[in-house]
């Protein structure tokens, strides 16, 4: 019951109400009321703005159980960001407060996750971004994937060498092999080049001053610390940031500093992105990803990566053409190639659409969302697993091999997906799906591989125009490699390390230059319009998790459309689905899913292993950060509230303008 203590049970009326009570108390009047009014989050006794230091400030660290319960949805006028960290949140909601757009926001967000969230994202990783822009109305996704060094062979994660054909030391992910080239920044840049509203280089305050001043270790950031130790002792730069001098794992609480962090901050707020892909940040990468030896303690062989120069130099984030499709009344946008995110969500929900799910609604819904139906969860398992199986086998980067037929559209085709849709039954699982056929589609094996160290971001500024951002150092803590005060991604073991299999090459197998084949899914759903084009924005949403990230946000998608959840109750709901395999998850964190005697006690459990799912009830660890738009005729402006929900299984808070008085 710990978020009880920190949302309280109050109507958003209220919150407002106790956000300018707290303010009169505090003494905060006069000029600073506009603007304090706007982005503090209520608390028990009123509001907070997080960073303050207050009692209840959200951004104070506190050891939970894996999953907050009585989280409520956040409600704003204007404009809202929600990410998995209360100063993160913050600084992209002042950003929004003075005027900023979405990109902008996002900007400001990510230079403080990459400090407090550091295991995660950061700009030595990559990521992918969509962006809606109001009035134009067009989507538009950026590609910040991680390439892969052009040196690089199709053995690089799994030889040493042509002549020592043993895998990297001191395993392909903590060697110098699984660095790819990071994405992140110049994929910002691009996207504040096309939709920034405030200068680039007034973006990266709050993160400098977080950097300098310090902040408090998260519970997260502790445990990715505490679990990596080992890891980081390698490398002598993470050892001094993260552990304390006796080389124990500096804990929970603790105050941080990274004056480094902040130096790169400056830089590339100064330089651009050039400055970063170019010049020393650029050498001490390359430095890095090459050592081959390390240790605090003792000595340890490291295999070095092969990144040059130039590979940063040449850098580019791409502006890719999103995946859009229908489900129901809505239209849904994700991120195409090279995530197989878009593609699986919007086949995931074209098969659904030959079912009803508002006929399977979930029951005890309460502000953790309720308990999804047995038959809900078998038919959207299993649409997953047929949509699994074509991602496996076909989506990789298409800039390297291409898919066949007529690209996506043929994948996510409404009479191939009703084909697909007649495969599923209602009184059994299929196990595992075969993939779809497509004439001349060459021969191909397949790879499931992933990890998680993973951030979502979601955005909505005043304009009406919207960011949704996954971002991304592969696994927790990344290669364990760091420099300048961030860490350098281990995205290239998304790559399936075979080049191929015994039924052909693997499409997401190793070559230079290309991007590892990702899950992220940051996604945009618009209403119809009346004559079926993509109309108003509806939901924003994403959320990390490694190939799980797909059924996180379909479970989000259909507990809108379908169970007309809110923002919290959809994302707080009981996570569920299935990759293709037999293995049908139940997120067993919740506190509707009862995991008691190997679950025979929970009647969902019981349900879907009579249908011949392997039900595993292991607690999934989604960081879904949503929001809604509703339409709300009594108000002017905007008409319509936004309302947000971060994951209770997260750190985030979703934080905007409140409601008008
Ligand atoms: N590297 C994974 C991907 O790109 C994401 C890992 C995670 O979510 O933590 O799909």
């Amino acid at each position: 019951m710990e978020n009880a203590k920190r949302s309280g049970a109050r109507s958003a009326a209220l919150q407002v109400v106790a956000a300018l009570l707290t303010l009169a108390l505090m003494g905060h009047g006069g000029s600073n009321t506009t603007k304090l009014q706007a982005c503090l989050q209520s608390a028990g006794t009123g509001s907070v703005m997080a960073g303050w230091g207050l009692p209840v400030d959200p951004a104070i660290p506190e050891a939970h159980s894996g999953y907050k319960t009585g989280k409520l949805p956040v409600i704003a006028h204007n404009y809202m960001a929600v990410t998995a960290n209360p100063l993160a949140t913050r600084a992209g909601c002042e950003v929004l407060h003075a005027g900023g757009t979405a990109v902008d926001a996002a900007v400001a967000i990510q230079a403080v996750l990459g400090l407090v969230e550091p295991q995660s994202s950061g700009l030595g990783g990559g990521g992918f971004m969509l962006h809606y822009n109001a009035s134009s109305n067009t989507v538009q996704s950026y590609d910040g994937r991680e390439t892969t060094p052009l040196a690089a062979t199709e053995n690089y994660l799994r030889h040493i060498s042509n002549a020592q054909q043993t895998t990297p030391l001191p395993n392909a992910r903590a060697s110098g092999r699984s660095i790819g080239v990071p994405g992140v920044v110049r994929m910002l840049e691009a996207a504040h080049r096309d939709h920034g509203g405030n200068a680039w280089s007034s973006l990266f305050g709050a993160g400098i001053k977080h950097a300098n001043d310090g902040f408090a270790i998260s519970e997260r950031m502790a445990a990715a610390i505490s679990g990596a130790r080992n890891d980081l002792l390698r490398d002598p730069e993470a050892a001094a940031y993260f552990l304390n001098p006796d080389y124990s794992a500096k804990a929970l609480g603790t105050t941080i500093k990274n004056p480094a962090y902040a130096a790169t901050l400056d830089v590339i707020a100064k330089g651009g992105a050039n400055a970063f892909y170019t010049g020393p940040i650029a050498q001490s990468i390359v430095d890095k990803v090459a050592v081959s030896t390390g240790g605090v303690t003792t000595s340890v062989a490291i295999t070095p990566g092969q990144m040059a120069m130039s590979d940063l130099a040449n850098y580019q984030a791409i502006r890719r053409t999103p995946v859009c499709s229908t489900y129901r009344t809505v239209w849904v946008c994700g991120m195409g190639p090279p995530s197989s995110g878009g593609i699986a969500v919007a086949q995931t929900l074209g098969i659904l659409n030959h079912f009803d799910l508002s006929a399977h609604p979930p029951t005890g819904v309460n502000s953790e969302g309720g308990k999804p139906a047995i038959q809900a969860v078998h038919l959207v398992s299993e649409a997953q697993r047929l949509a699994y199986a074509d991602r496996n086998k076909y989506v990789a980067d298409t800039d390297f091999v291409p898919l066949h037929a007529s690209g996506v559209a043929s994948m996510i085709n409404a009479t191939y997906l009703r084909s697909r849709a007649n495969l599923i039954t209602t009184t059994a699982s299929l196990g595992t799906a075969v993939a779809g056929y497509f004439p001349g589609a060459a021969a191909l094996g397949s790879s499931a591989a992933e990890g998680t160290g993973t951030s979502h971001v979601s955005v909505v500024d005043r304009y009406g125009n919207v960011v949704v951002m996954t971002t991304t150092i592969e696994s927790g803590m990344g290669s364990f490699h760091f420099t300048r005060g961030f860490l350098l991604n281990n995205e290239l073991t998304d790559f399936s390390a075979e080049p191929s299999d015994a039924a052909g090459p693997i499409a997401n197998r190793v070559q230079p230059g290309k991007r590892p084949r990702s899950s992220m899914s940051p996604t945009l759903v618009f209403n119809k319009a009346a004559d079926g084009s993509r109309g108003d924005f509806y939901v924003a949403t994403g959320s990390p998790g490694g190939a799980a990230i797909i059924q996180f946000v379909v479970k989000t998608v259909v507990s809108v459309v379908d169970w007309k959840l809110d923002a919290q109750q959809a994302t707080s709901m009981v996570n569920f689905g299935a990759a293709n395999s037999p293995t049908t998850g139940v997120g067993g964190e919740h506190p509707a899913i009862d995991v008691s005697n190997n679950g025979l006690n929970d009647p969902l459990l019981v349900g879907l292993r009579s249908l011949g799912h392997t039900v595993s009830f292991a607690a999934q660890s989604s960081g879904l950060s949503t929001i809604i738009a509703k339409p709300v005729p009594q108000f002017t402006g905007s008409g319509r509230v936004l309302e947000g929900g971060a994951d209770p299984r997260r750190e985030g808070i979703a934080l905007g303008d409140g409601l008008p008085n």
